[in-house]
Formats: C-alpha cells, sequence, structure tokens
C-alpha cells in the first residue's frame, strides 16, 4: 500500500482496476464524484488565477473585461452539474468498450492517441455544426447564453448535448477499442482543455498574433468568437476543418 502511494501511475491503475471490477451504482457513484468535483474545483481554481492571481502578477489579460451578467455563473453551475452526471453515466460504457488497462505499446499509445485527435476534431467539428441548425439550435442556445465565457461556461449544455459530448470517447472505443486509462486520459484532458478554451483569458498579450507559441496557446480567443460571433470557429482543438470549411476567423 505504502508503494501504491509513491507511485501515481500504479496508484491510478490500481483504482482503475478497482473501479472495473465495482459494482455499476458504486462504479458511477465514483465517477460523478470525480466529474462534479474537477468541474467544480477545477472551475474555482480556473476562475481565481484569472481574476485574481494572474492580474496581481501582471501576467496576461482577460479578453472581456466586463464580469459576467447577474446570475450567469450560478445558471452555468446548474447545466454544468447536468452535464456532468450524463458524462459520468456515459463513462460506465468504458468498462465493457475497453482493451485491459493501458496500451500493450508505446507505439500503440502513439498511433492510437493520433487516430483520436483526428476523431475527435471531426467528431466535434461535425457535431457543433450540426447543433448550429434550426432543428438544434435551441438547444445549443443554452451554452450559447454565455457570450462573456468563464471557466464554467465549459459545460453549460443541454442535455442533449451533454450527450452529444460524452459519447465522443465511447464512439471511438467502438471504432479502436482504447485501454481504460487511455480512455479517463482522453477524458480528463478533455474536461481540462473544455474548461481552458473558455477562460476568456489571453495568457501572452504582449506577442503578436500568428506568433508560432501564441498560436498554441491561443485557443480562448479562438472560441471567444464563437460565442461573440456564433457561425465562425467550430473546432475546438484545431482550426483545420474551420480553414477547410470557410468558418475561420480569427
Ligand atoms: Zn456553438
Ligand atoms: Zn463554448
Amino acid at each position: 500500500m505504502v508503494s501504491l502511494l509513491l507511485h501515481p501511475i500504479d496508484t491510478f491503475t490500481f483504482l482503475l482496476a478497482a473501479w472495473m471490477q465495482a459494482p455499476w451504482p458504486l462504479a458511477l457513484l465514483a465517477a460523478v464524484g470525480v466529474h462534479l468535483s474537477m468541474y467544480l474545483v477545477g472551475g474555482s481554481i480556473a476562475w481565481t488565477f484569472n481574476q485574481h492571481f494572474w492580474p496581481s502578477l501582471g501576467v496576461g489579460r482577460n479578453l472581456d473585461p466586463n464580469p459576467p451578467r447577474p446570475g450567469q455563473v450560478r445558471m452555468e453551475i446548474r447545466h454544468g452539474m447536468v452535464a456532468c452526471l450524463i458524462l459520468a453515466v456515459m463513462t460506465l460504457s468504458y468498462r465493457s468498450l475497453s482493451d485491459g488497462i493501458w496500451p500493450r505499446s508505446v507505439w500503440t499509445a502513439a498511433w492510437q492517441l493520433a487516430a483520436f485527435v483526428f476523431y475527435n476534431a471531426v467528431y466535434s467539428y461535425g457535431t457543433h455544426r450540426l447543433l448550429h441548425t434550426r432543428w438544434l439550435i435551441r438547444a445549443h442556445g443554452v451554452h450559447h447564453r454565455s457570450v462573456r465565457v468563464t471557466p464554467f461556461t465549459s459545460y453549460s449544455v443541454h442535455p442533449l448535448e451533454g450527450l452529444v459530448i460524452a459519447c465522443t470517447i465511447p464512439s471511438f472505443m467502438l471504432i479502436v477499442p482504447l485501454g481504460v486509462g487511455s480512455a479517463f486520459l482522453l477524458h480528463g484532458f478533455g474536461l481540462a482543455y473544455t474548461a481552458y478554451i473558455h477562460s476568456n483569458y489571453d495568457l501572452l498579450p504582449q506577442l503578436p498574433e500568428g506568433h508560432w507559441f501564441k498560436r498554441l496557446i491561443d485557443h480562448p480567443i479562438h472560441h471567444r468568437f464563437h460565442h461573440t460571433l456564433g457561425n465562425v470557429n467550430f473546432g475546438f482543438t484545431g482550426r483545420w476543418l474551420d480553414r477547410l470549411f470557410g468558418t475561420h476567423k480569427l
């Protein structure tokens, strides 16, 4: 037990193995707890950094200096908590779709990661375009109620959109079975990254637009245009599909 505590990867593997074998109500309870903790604690940390810590150090700037409108954050958290429940329920599918806990080799991990990055870009861009059609825009409108975004906007979505997001990894696993450890790492990264692109913060405003490093970290600027302008910048992780279909704006 002491060695488990000293080795984070071993501990994570141990917890995943226990989660895979746990009765489903217990596994669901754990998944709900992890999602709510990541959303609420992670969002609060990001909020504190962007509102207080970075400005006190003179680092970066808020993209929209206005505060969120009254009641906005409470509304976002309410929707976000429902989305967390949906995400948690869908993680139970990893128990039957997964292929062990970790990939068999570094090469397997590398091609699975590359395949997922491509799949995720196409899936998220395609479903986001669908959400902007006249049949689904009412549901997607919940997310667009936030024009001045906050880290809590990340999962402030209609339950239908929550389900679409929650199906990203399970639908990929129907094509490429992942180890449950890989699935959860990608899932956790997705939660953190989605909060980041809604952070309303430019960490390096002194760097000119188009600078190679700025292009790596300017996704909050990129996604903010989607919230302020609407039918541009549908991609989350990359811009190539926006460029390909003429919806890119920066
Ligand atoms: Zn949208
Ligand atoms: Zn958004």
